[in-house]
Protein backbone atom coordinates (compact mmCIF):
# COMPACT_ATOMS: atom_id res chain seq x y z
CA UNK A 1 0.00 0.00 0.00
CA UNK A 2 2.61 2.88 1.29
CA UNK A 3 4.78 0.75 -0.64
CA UNK A 4 3.07 0.88 -3.81
CA UNK A 5 2.29 4.61 -3.53
CA UNK A 6 5.68 5.08 -3.88
CA UNK A 7 5.69 3.42 -6.92
CA UNK A 8 3.23 6.02 -7.81
CA UNK A 9 5.35 7.33 -10.84
CA UNK A 10 6.55 4.51 -11.61
CA UNK A 11 3.30 2.50 -12.38
CA UNK A 12 1.43 4.92 -15.20
CA UNK A 13 4.24 4.01 -17.33
CA UNK A 14 4.52 0.07 -16.63
CA UNK A 15 1.11 0.22 -17.46
CA UNK A 16 1.28 1.99 -20.37
CA UNK A 17 3.74 -0.47 -21.23
CA UNK A 18 2.06 -3.71 -20.52
CA UNK A 19 -0.87 -2.69 -21.81
CA UNK A 20 -2.91 -2.30 -18.49
CA UNK A 21 -3.63 -5.73 -17.64
CA UNK A 22 -5.03 -6.67 -14.16
CA UNK A 23 -3.20 -7.29 -11.36
CA UNK A 24 -5.47 -10.51 -10.45
CA UNK A 25 -4.35 -13.40 -9.01
CA UNK A 26 -5.69 -16.44 -6.95
CA UNK A 27 -2.18 -17.67 -5.10
CA UNK A 28 -2.05 -16.41 -1.84
CA UNK A 29 -0.22 -12.25 -2.53
CA UNK A 30 -2.47 -12.05 -5.57
CA UNK A 31 -0.07 -12.45 -8.36
CA UNK A 32 -0.15 -15.57 -10.66
CA UNK A 33 -2.32 -13.84 -13.17
CA UNK A 34 -0.41 -10.46 -13.51
CA UNK A 35 1.38 -11.06 -16.15
CA UNK A 36 4.45 -8.75 -18.73
CA UNK A 37 3.64 -10.66 -21.65
CA UNK A 38 1.96 -8.58 -23.71
CA UNK A 39 5.76 -7.05 -24.56
CA UNK A 40 6.32 -9.85 -26.59
CA UNK A 41 2.94 -9.52 -28.27
CA UNK A 42 3.67 -6.02 -28.80
CA UNK A 43 6.60 -6.24 -30.98
CA UNK A 44 5.86 -9.23 -32.67
CA UNK A 45 2.86 -6.84 -34.34
CA UNK A 46 4.71 -4.18 -35.05
CA UNK A 47 6.86 -6.59 -37.04
CA UNK A 48 3.90 -7.69 -38.93
CA UNK A 49 2.84 -4.12 -39.51
CA UNK A 50 5.79 -3.33 -41.18
CA UNK A 51 5.65 -6.45 -43.47
CA UNK A 52 2.14 -5.11 -44.22
CA UNK A 53 3.46 -1.85 -45.73
CA UNK A 54 5.83 -3.00 -47.35
CA UNK A 55 4.70 -6.30 -49.22
CA UNK A 56 0.87 -4.97 -49.68
CA UNK A 57 0.93 -4.83 -53.17
CA UNK A 58 -0.46 -2.02 -55.21
CA UNK A 59 1.30 0.88 -54.28
CA UNK A 60 4.36 -1.00 -53.05
CA UNK A 61 7.45 0.96 -53.71
CA UNK A 62 9.40 -2.42 -53.68
CA UNK A 63 8.86 -5.38 -55.86
CA UNK A 64 9.94 -8.66 -54.15
CA UNK A 65 9.85 -12.17 -56.10
CA UNK A 66 7.50 -14.58 -55.15
CA UNK A 67 9.30 -16.30 -53.14
CA UNK A 68 10.51 -13.68 -51.05
CA UNK A 69 6.73 -13.19 -50.16
CA UNK A 70 6.54 -16.57 -49.46
CA UNK A 71 9.58 -16.80 -47.06
CA UNK A 72 8.61 -13.65 -45.60
CA UNK A 73 5.08 -14.67 -44.90
CA UNK A 74 6.28 -18.06 -42.98
CA UNK A 75 8.87 -15.55 -40.99
CA UNK A 76 6.08 -13.52 -39.69
CA UNK A 77 4.04 -16.66 -39.00
CA UNK A 78 6.93 -18.24 -37.39
CA UNK A 79 7.54 -15.10 -35.28
CA UNK A 80 3.73 -14.74 -33.94
CA UNK A 81 4.20 -19.08 -33.01
CA UNK A 82 7.00 -18.00 -31.41
CA UNK A 83 5.99 -14.82 -29.76
CA UNK A 84 2.77 -16.81 -28.53
CA UNK A 85 4.49 -19.43 -26.79
CA UNK A 86 6.90 -17.02 -25.27
CA UNK A 87 4.21 -15.41 -23.82
CA UNK A 88 2.65 -18.21 -22.23
CA UNK A 89 5.66 -19.33 -20.81
CA UNK A 90 7.27 -15.60 -20.11
CA UNK A 91 8.91 -16.13 -16.61
CA UNK A 92 7.24 -14.11 -13.92
CA UNK A 93 8.78 -10.72 -13.34
CA UNK A 94 11.97 -10.92 -10.30
CA UNK A 95 12.77 -8.68 -8.07
CA UNK A 96 15.86 -6.75 -8.25
CA UNK A 97 18.24 -6.98 -4.93
CA UNK A 98 20.10 -3.76 -4.72
CA UNK A 99 23.13 -3.67 -2.42
CA UNK A 100 23.42 -0.42 -1.47
CA UNK A 101 19.75 -0.47 -0.27
CA UNK A 102 20.23 -3.59 0.90
CA UNK A 103 23.22 -2.75 3.27
CA UNK A 104 21.27 0.61 4.08
CA UNK A 105 18.48 -0.28 5.07
CA UNK A 106 20.02 -3.10 7.48
CA UNK A 107 22.14 -0.29 9.00
CA UNK A 108 18.87 2.65 9.47
CA UNK A 109 17.49 -0.55 11.29
CA UNK A 110 20.40 -1.67 13.33
CA UNK A 111 21.09 2.24 14.64
CA UNK A 112 17.97 1.66 16.71
CA UNK A 113 17.61 -2.11 17.14
CA UNK A 114 21.29 -3.39 17.29
CA UNK A 115 20.02 -7.49 17.58
CA UNK A 116 18.39 -7.14 14.14
CA UNK A 117 19.38 -9.94 11.82
CA UNK A 118 18.62 -10.46 8.36
CA UNK A 119 19.48 -13.75 7.87
CA UNK A 120 17.14 -14.69 11.10
CA UNK A 121 14.16 -12.66 9.37
CA UNK A 122 14.47 -14.59 6.06
CA UNK A 123 13.99 -17.50 8.05
CA UNK A 124 11.21 -15.96 9.78
CA UNK A 125 9.45 -15.17 6.48
CA UNK A 126 9.93 -18.32 4.93
CA UNK A 127 8.21 -19.88 8.22
CA UNK A 128 5.36 -17.23 7.91
CA UNK A 129 4.98 -17.98 3.92
CA UNK A 130 4.73 -20.91 4.72
CA UNK A 131 1.86 -20.53 7.61
CA UNK A 132 0.06 -18.11 4.98
CA UNK A 133 -0.13 -21.06 2.10
CA UNK A 134 -1.38 -23.46 4.47
CA UNK A 135 -3.98 -20.78 5.22
CA UNK A 136 -5.35 -19.91 2.06
CA UNK A 137 -5.40 -23.68 1.10
CA UNK A 138 -7.89 -24.59 3.77
CA UNK A 139 -9.91 -21.71 2.32
CA UNK A 140 -9.73 -19.93 6.32
CA UNK A 141 -6.94 -17.60 6.71
CA UNK A 142 -7.97 -17.58 10.57
CA UNK A 143 -4.81 -19.19 11.79
CA UNK A 144 -2.18 -17.22 9.94
CA UNK A 145 -4.02 -13.78 11.36
CA UNK A 146 -2.11 -13.46 14.30
CA UNK A 147 1.39 -12.92 11.58
CA UNK A 148 -0.68 -10.27 8.99
CA UNK A 149 -2.33 -7.02 9.41
CA UNK A 150 -6.54 -7.03 9.52
CA UNK A 151 -5.76 -5.23 5.58
CA UNK A 152 -4.05 -8.09 4.42
CA UNK A 153 -6.74 -10.52 6.46
CA UNK A 154 -9.42 -8.75 4.78
CA UNK A 155 -7.91 -8.96 1.50
CA UNK A 156 -7.38 -12.60 1.45
CA UNK A 157 -10.86 -13.07 2.88
CA UNK A 158 -12.91 -11.51 0.78
CA UNK A 159 -10.32 -12.98 -2.22
CA UNK A 160 -11.72 -16.57 -0.85
CA UNK A 161 -15.05 -15.52 -0.55
CA UNK A 162 -15.52 -13.84 -3.72
CA UNK A 163 -13.96 -17.32 -5.81
CA UNK A 164 -16.35 -19.53 -3.33
CA UNK A 165 -19.06 -17.03 -5.08
CA UNK A 166 -18.27 -18.01 -8.50
CA UNK A 167 -18.17 -21.61 -7.51
CA UNK A 168 -14.57 -21.81 -7.45
CA UNK A 169 -11.66 -22.35 -5.10
CA UNK A 170 -8.27 -22.08 -5.96
CA UNK A 171 -6.02 -25.24 -5.55
CA UNK A 172 -2.30 -25.12 -5.16
CA UNK A 173 -0.17 -28.39 -5.47
CA UNK A 174 4.11 -28.81 -5.45
CA UNK A 175 4.32 -25.64 -3.70
CA UNK A 176 7.52 -24.81 -2.00
CA UNK A 177 9.23 -22.10 -0.32
CA UNK A 178 12.58 -21.40 -2.38
CA UNK A 179 13.89 -18.37 -0.51
CA UNK A 180 13.59 -15.04 0.94
CA UNK A 181 15.97 -12.03 0.95
CA UNK A 182 15.80 -8.81 2.53
CA UNK A 183 15.90 -5.93 -0.50
CA UNK A 184 15.22 -2.83 1.77
CA UNK A 185 14.66 -1.18 5.06
CA UNK A 186 12.83 2.19 6.48
CA UNK A 187 12.15 4.09 9.60
CA UNK A 188 10.16 6.57 10.09
CA UNK A 189 8.71 8.12 13.36
CA UNK A 190 6.23 5.92 14.01
CA UNK A 191 7.45 2.36 12.19
CA UNK A 192 9.68 0.48 11.11
CA UNK A 193 9.66 -1.72 7.39
CA UNK A 194 11.12 -4.47 6.15
CA UNK A 195 10.39 -5.51 2.45
CA UNK A 196 11.64 -9.29 1.73
CA UNK A 197 12.08 -10.50 -1.43
CA UNK A 198 10.29 -13.99 -1.40
CA UNK A 199 10.61 -16.89 -4.00
CA UNK A 200 8.43 -19.71 -4.75
CA UNK A 201 7.25 -21.94 -6.88
CA UNK A 202 3.27 -23.76 -7.20
CA UNK A 203 1.36 -25.36 -9.62
CA UNK A 204 -1.91 -23.46 -9.35
CA UNK A 205 -5.63 -23.75 -10.84
CA UNK A 206 -9.03 -21.98 -10.17
CA UNK A 207 -11.09 -25.32 -10.12
CA UNK A 208 -14.85 -26.04 -9.43
CA UNK A 209 -15.79 -25.86 -5.74
CA UNK A 210 -17.85 -29.02 -6.07
CA UNK A 211 -14.75 -31.07 -7.20
CA UNK A 212 -13.38 -33.61 -4.85
CA UNK A 213 -9.92 -33.03 -3.14
CA UNK A 214 -8.38 -35.69 -5.78
CA UNK A 215 -9.95 -34.05 -8.68
CA UNK A 216 -9.04 -30.74 -7.86
CA UNK A 217 -5.87 -32.27 -7.20
CA UNK A 218 -5.51 -33.79 -10.24
CA UNK A 219 -6.87 -30.69 -12.43
CA UNK A 220 -3.75 -28.40 -10.26
CA UNK A 221 -0.85 -31.41 -11.45
CA UNK A 222 -1.72 -30.02 -15.10
CA UNK A 223 -0.98 -27.03 -14.34
CA UNK A 224 2.60 -25.91 -15.20
CA UNK A 225 5.26 -25.87 -12.04
CA UNK A 226 5.93 -21.75 -12.28
CA UNK A 227 8.33 -19.95 -9.79
CA UNK A 228 7.12 -16.84 -8.34
CA UNK A 229 8.87 -13.83 -6.51
CA UNK A 230 6.59 -11.12 -4.46
CA UNK A 231 8.23 -8.43 -2.16
CA UNK A 232 6.22 -8.82 1.05
CA UNK A 233 6.42 -6.03 3.63
CA UNK A 234 6.57 -5.95 7.30
CA UNK A 235 5.88 -3.64 9.72
CA UNK A 236 6.66 -3.05 13.49
CA UNK A 237 6.38 -0.20 16.20
CA UNK A 238 9.61 1.75 16.17
CA UNK A 239 11.08 1.43 19.51
CA UNK A 240 11.06 -2.48 19.93
CA UNK A 241 13.92 -4.71 19.77
CA UNK A 242 14.42 -7.89 17.93
CA UNK A 243 14.54 -11.47 19.95
CA UNK A 244 14.47 -15.16 18.75
CA UNK A 245 11.48 -16.55 17.97
CA UNK A 246 8.32 -15.80 16.56
CA UNK A 247 5.94 -16.53 19.36
CA UNK A 248 2.51 -16.03 16.88
CA UNK A 249 3.77 -18.88 14.96
CA UNK A 250 3.98 -21.10 17.94
CA UNK A 251 0.26 -19.49 19.05
CA UNK A 252 1.98 -16.97 21.66
CA UNK A 253 1.48 -13.67 22.73
CA UNK A 254 3.93 -11.65 20.97
CA UNK A 255 3.93 -9.22 24.51
CA UNK A 256 3.51 -11.49 27.22
CA UNK A 257 4.30 -14.80 25.98
CA UNK A 258 0.74 -16.31 27.38
CA UNK A 259 -0.51 -18.96 24.92
CA UNK A 260 -3.29 -17.49 22.40
CA UNK A 261 -6.65 -19.03 22.19
CA UNK A 262 -6.33 -21.18 18.41
CA UNK A 263 -8.28 -20.01 15.03
CA UNK A 264 -8.57 -15.77 14.74
CA UNK A 265 -8.64 -14.71 17.84
CA UNK A 266 -5.55 -11.55 18.07
CA UNK A 267 -6.55 -10.68 21.16
CA UNK A 268 -4.20 -11.70 24.26
CA UNK A 269 -6.59 -13.37 27.18
CA UNK A 270 -3.44 -12.39 29.49
CA UNK A 271 -2.18 -8.82 28.70
CA UNK A 272 -5.05 -7.46 26.25
CA UNK A 273 -2.44 -6.99 23.82
CA UNK A 274 -3.85 -7.36 20.23
CA UNK A 275 -1.29 -9.06 18.33
CA UNK A 276 -1.49 -8.68 14.71
CA UNK A 277 -1.48 -4.66 15.43
CA UNK A 278 2.36 -4.18 14.73
CA UNK A 279 2.60 -2.99 18.23
CA UNK A 280 4.63 -5.81 19.70
CA UNK A 281 5.97 -7.64 16.67
CA UNK A 282 6.81 -7.49 12.85
CA UNK A 283 3.44 -8.09 10.86
CA UNK A 284 2.66 -8.53 7.31
CA UNK A 285 1.15 -5.30 6.11
CA UNK A 286 1.77 -5.85 2.39
CA UNK A 287 2.19 -8.28 -0.72
CA UNK A 288 3.45 -6.26 -3.97
CA UNK A 289 4.40 -7.52 -7.58
CA UNK A 290 7.89 -7.36 -8.53
CA UNK A 291 6.59 -5.10 -11.76
CA UNK A 292 5.86 -2.47 -8.89
CA UNK A 293 8.24 -2.35 -6.66
CA UNK A 294 10.79 0.25 -6.62
CA UNK A 295 13.52 -0.21 -3.01
CA UNK A 296 15.34 2.87 -4.33
CA UNK A 297 11.89 5.01 -3.99
CA UNK A 298 11.70 7.67 -1.66
CA UNK A 299 10.54 7.19 1.67
CA UNK A 300 7.39 8.27 3.06
CA UNK A 301 6.53 12.08 3.65
CA UNK A 302 6.41 13.26 7.19
CA UNK A 303 4.87 15.86 5.96
CA UNK A 304 1.70 14.31 5.36
CA UNK A 305 -1.60 14.56 7.96
CA UNK A 306 -0.08 17.70 9.08
CA UNK A 307 -3.71 19.13 10.56
CA UNK A 308 -4.17 15.76 11.62
CA UNK A 309 -1.06 15.02 13.65
CA UNK A 310 -1.77 18.67 15.65
CA UNK A 311 -3.92 16.93 17.87
CA UNK A 312 -2.46 13.37 17.29
CA UNK A 313 0.61 13.04 17.09
CA UNK A 314 0.48 8.93 16.62
CA UNK A 315 -1.54 9.34 13.37
CA UNK A 316 0.55 7.50 10.80
CA UNK A 317 0.25 6.70 6.90
CA UNK A 318 0.42 3.16 7.89
CA UNK A 319 -2.28 2.89 10.23
CA UNK A 320 -4.56 4.60 7.46
CA UNK A 321 -3.45 2.78 4.09
CA UNK A 322 -4.38 -0.89 5.99
CA UNK A 323 -7.95 0.55 7.22
CA UNK A 324 -8.78 2.08 3.92
CA UNK A 325 -7.61 -1.23 2.46
CA UNK A 326 -9.90 -3.48 5.08
CA UNK A 327 -12.74 -0.61 4.04
CA UNK A 328 -11.91 -1.09 0.44
CA UNK A 329 -12.65 -5.13 0.41
CA UNK A 330 -15.52 -4.56 2.43
CA UNK A 331 -16.63 -1.92 -0.22
CA UNK A 332 -16.08 -4.52 -2.73
CA UNK A 333 -17.61 -7.49 -1.40
CA UNK A 334 -21.02 -5.53 -0.57
CA UNK A 335 -21.04 -4.99 -4.30
CA UNK A 336 -20.29 -8.20 -5.14
CA UNK A 337 -22.94 -9.93 -2.79
CA UNK A 338 -25.28 -7.02 -2.78
CA UNK A 339 -25.14 -6.50 0.94
CA UNK A 340 -24.05 -3.73 2.45
CA UNK A 341 -24.08 -4.57 5.68
CA UNK A 342 -20.59 -5.81 5.17
CA UNK A 343 -19.49 -2.43 4.70
CA UNK A 344 -21.89 -0.57 7.24
CA UNK A 345 -20.05 -0.78 10.38
CA UNK A 346 -17.17 0.95 8.82
CA UNK A 347 -19.19 3.60 7.50
CA UNK A 348 -19.67 7.31 9.28
CA UNK A 349 -23.15 7.06 8.50
CA UNK A 350 -24.93 3.23 7.99
CA UNK A 351 -26.81 3.15 4.61
CA UNK A 352 -23.85 5.85 3.45
CA UNK A 353 -22.69 5.78 0.65
CA UNK A 354 -24.86 3.95 -1.43
CA UNK A 355 -23.42 0.55 -3.03
CA UNK A 356 -24.55 -0.49 -6.32
CA UNK A 357 -24.34 -4.17 -7.04
CA UNK A 358 -21.63 -5.80 -9.57
CA UNK A 359 -20.50 -9.02 -10.69
CA UNK A 360 -17.12 -8.75 -10.47
CA UNK A 361 -13.92 -10.83 -10.64
CA UNK A 362 -10.02 -11.20 -10.10
CA UNK A 363 -10.13 -8.15 -8.13
CA UNK A 364 -6.88 -6.56 -7.43
CA UNK A 365 -5.61 -3.63 -5.77
CA UNK A 366 -2.56 -1.81 -7.81
CA UNK A 367 -1.92 1.02 -5.13
CA UNK A 368 -3.33 2.61 -1.83
CA UNK A 369 -1.90 6.11 -0.80
CA UNK A 370 -3.54 8.11 1.87
CA UNK A 371 -3.41 11.96 1.66
CA UNK A 372 -4.17 15.13 2.95
CA UNK A 373 -7.87 16.17 2.84
CA UNK A 374 -9.13 19.82 3.15
CA UNK A 375 -9.96 20.53 7.12
CA UNK A 376 -13.68 21.21 7.14
CA UNK A 377 -14.45 22.49 10.77
CA UNK A 378 -17.32 19.93 11.90
CA UNK A 379 -15.79 18.02 14.47
CA UNK A 380 -14.10 15.62 11.98
CA UNK A 381 -10.93 15.19 10.79
CA UNK A 382 -10.90 13.92 7.32
CA UNK A 383 -8.18 12.54 4.94
CA UNK A 384 -8.45 11.00 1.19
CA UNK A 385 -6.96 7.47 0.52
CA UNK A 386 -6.67 7.07 -3.04
CA UNK A 387 -7.14 3.33 -4.57
CA UNK A 388 -5.94 2.17 -7.93
CA UNK A 389 -7.45 -1.44 -8.54
CA UNK A 390 -8.03 -3.67 -11.54
CA UNK A 391 -11.03 -6.09 -11.83
CA UNK A 392 -13.47 -8.16 -14.65
CA UNK A 393 -16.77 -6.51 -14.53
CA UNK A 394 -19.39 -9.47 -15.76
CA UNK A 395 -16.70 -11.38 -16.88
CA UNK A 396 -15.06 -8.68 -19.19
CA UNK A 397 -11.25 -7.73 -19.91
CA UNK A 398 -10.02 -6.15 -16.64
CA UNK A 399 -10.50 -2.69 -16.72
CA UNK A 400 -8.60 -0.36 -14.24
CA UNK A 401 -9.84 2.24 -11.73
CA UNK A 402 -9.00 5.04 -9.23
CA UNK A 403 -11.26 5.49 -6.23
CA UNK A 404 -11.15 7.88 -3.95
CA UNK A 405 -11.93 6.90 -0.28
CA UNK A 406 -12.90 9.65 2.05
CA UNK A 407 -12.35 8.78 5.72
CA UNK A 408 -13.92 10.81 8.57
CA UNK A 409 -12.73 10.47 12.46
CA UNK A 410 -13.97 12.38 15.09
CA UNK A 411 -11.34 15.33 16.14
CA UNK A 412 -11.56 14.00 19.62
CA UNK A 413 -9.46 10.42 18.82
CA UNK A 414 -6.36 9.43 18.72
CA UNK A 415 -4.34 6.53 17.33
CA UNK A 416 -3.78 4.26 20.24
CA UNK A 417 -3.59 0.75 18.83
CA UNK A 418 -1.62 0.33 15.62
CA UNK A 419 -2.71 -1.33 12.56
CA UNK A 420 -6.29 -2.52 13.94
CA UNK A 421 -9.73 -2.54 12.00
CA UNK A 422 -12.00 -5.75 12.79
CA UNK A 423 -12.00 -5.26 16.89
CA UNK A 424 -14.02 -3.32 19.12
CA UNK A 425 -11.46 0.20 19.43
CA UNK A 426 -13.89 0.39 22.83
CA UNK A 427 -13.42 -3.06 24.90
CA UNK A 428 -10.89 -4.91 22.30
CA UNK A 429 -13.97 -7.50 21.59
CA UNK A 430 -13.26 -10.22 19.04
CA UNK A 431 -15.64 -9.22 15.88
CA UNK A 432 -13.56 -9.88 12.84
CA UNK A 433 -16.27 -11.63 11.82
CA UNK A 434 -19.48 -9.36 12.33
CA UNK A 435 -21.49 -7.04 10.70
CA UNK A 436 -23.35 -5.76 13.84
CA UNK A 437 -23.15 -2.15 14.12
CA UNK A 438 -22.91 -1.82 17.53
CA UNK A 439 -20.24 -4.22 19.43
CA UNK A 440 -22.17 -7.35 20.62
CA UNK A 441 -19.92 -6.72 24.55
CA UNK A 442 -20.02 -3.39 25.36
CA UNK A 443 -22.70 -1.90 22.72
CA UNK A 444 -20.27 0.88 21.59
CA UNK A 445 -21.39 2.21 18.31
CA UNK A 446 -19.09 0.92 15.75
CA UNK A 447 -20.08 3.42 12.84
CA UNK A 448 -19.64 7.26 13.64
CA UNK A 449 -16.27 7.76 13.66
CA UNK A 450 -15.69 7.95 17.33
CA UNK A 451 -12.94 5.97 17.27
CA UNK A 452 -11.83 5.04 13.86
CA UNK A 453 -11.62 6.26 10.39
CA UNK A 454 -14.41 5.82 8.99
CA UNK A 455 -16.20 5.66 5.24
CA UNK A 456 -17.96 9.23 4.45
CA UNK A 457 -17.45 9.20 0.62
CA UNK A 458 -16.03 7.03 -2.08
CA UNK A 459 -15.53 8.80 -5.40
CA UNK A 460 -14.45 7.64 -8.88
CA UNK A 461 -12.04 9.35 -10.13
CA UNK A 462 -9.69 7.51 -13.25
ZN1 LIG B 1 -0.20 -11.26 26.18
ZN1 LIG C 1 -16.75 -3.40 22.62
Amino acid sequence: MWLARRCALALPIALLLLGWIGFAGARPGGGSHYSGGSHSSSSSSSGSHSFGSSGGGGGGSVDLPPWAVVGFLGLVVLIFVLSAVFKKRAPRAAVAVDAVAQHAGIAALQGHDPTFDAAKFAERTRAIMTRVNEAWLKGDMGPARPLITDGVYVRFQTYLALLKSAGLRNVMVDWRVVGAELVAAESDQSWDTVHMKIAGEARDRDVPANLSAEEAQAKAKGAPLEPYEEVWSFLRRRGKHSRDGVPALEEKCPACGAQLPASEVVRCDHCRALVNSGEHDWVLAEITQPEEFDANSEGGSQQLLESVRAHDPTVSRQELEDRGSVIFWKWIEAQATGERKRLDRFCLQAGRPAVEPARLSEVAVGSCEAEDAPAIADGFDRVFVQLRWSARVDGAAPVNMLHRLTLARSSQAVSKRGLASLDCPNCGGSLAASDDLKCRYCGEALTGGKHEWSLESILQTG
